[in-house]
């Protein structure tokens, strides 16, 4: 009897009709040989035709489902001498993350993520620059992931650092990017970077602001987004709780 192994960022049965039919049609095209899924190779690593048979939703949906099995202790056993082995020739990524480089959030770890599942730019703040467009832009237009999803978390370093107007060498500039989210940021309470409910909610909006001038800077990714090949969506990552919070999803 053939023992099934599943991907972590491989379809569960509420995706599996859509994702069945796309890997059948990939065969067809000859993309994908039979044995596609059916070795433990294959599901140590995302595969060509795996992640081009989900869709932007359904990439988020599964990361979602990463995280909850986080919260709940439930990180699945991986192996990743395996998922280096498997990947080693290529790599598929679902989606490009931008993070911050806060050592309490990481990505694959707080999503339940192997190697070779996502790009994961992270600088402080995750903000956008010129190199960061240009990180996006290789991982959709040419390696062909499909979710640009820009993540911040609460209690954010970097965040406070902006709104206390902290100054230190190379960081000044970097903290200036992140102003215009405290100057946006609508909240009647104390403005703050000791009122944690304010930091947050600037770390929010920070998200928010990003993605915008992600559309706006980018004319590769905008107009990927406008043809429905990508998401451009936002998370909040609340480091007290493990939750990942999506929006724009
Ligand atoms: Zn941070």
């Amino acid at each position: 009897m053939r023992e099934e192994v599943k991907h972590p960022l491989q379809c569960t049965p509420a995706c599996r009709r859509g994702f069945l039919r796309s890997v059948a049609s990939a065969t067809i095209a000859g993309l994908a040989g039979p044995s596609l899924l059916m070795t433990s190779a294959h599901a140590d690593a995302l595969t060509h035709a795996q992640r081009d048979s989900m869709t932007p939703e359904q990439i988020i949906a599964l990361m979602k489902q990463g995280n909850e099995r986080f919260r709940r202790g439930e990180r699945k056993d991986r192996n990743y001498l395996r998922e280096q082995k498997a990947s080693a020739k290529g790599q598929y990524p679902a989606a490009v993350l931008l993070s911050c480089i806060d050592s309490r959030a990481p990505a694959e770890v707080i999503m339940d993520l192997g190697i070779g599942d996502i790009f994961n730019c992270r600088i402080a703040g995750n903000i956008e620059n010129d190199d960061i467009l240009g990180s996006m832009e290789f991982a959709c237009k040419l390696m062909g992931a499909k979710v640009v999803l820009v993540m911040g978390h609460t209690s954010c370093g970097a965040i406070k650092g902006a709104i206390a107007n902290a100054e230190l060498g190379h960081l000044t500039g970097l903290l200036a990017r992140i102003k215009p989210a405290v100057d946006a940021t609508q909240y009647d309470g104390e403005r703050t970077a000791t009122n944690y409910a304010f930091v947050d909610k600037v770390a929010r909006k920070n998200v928010e602001l990003t993605i915008a001038q992600i559309r706006r800077d980018s004319a590769v990714l905008s107009e990927m987004e406008s043809q429905h090949g990508i998401k451009i969506a936002g998370a909040m990552y609340n480091l007290s709780t493990g939750a990942v919070e999506f929006f724009g999803s």
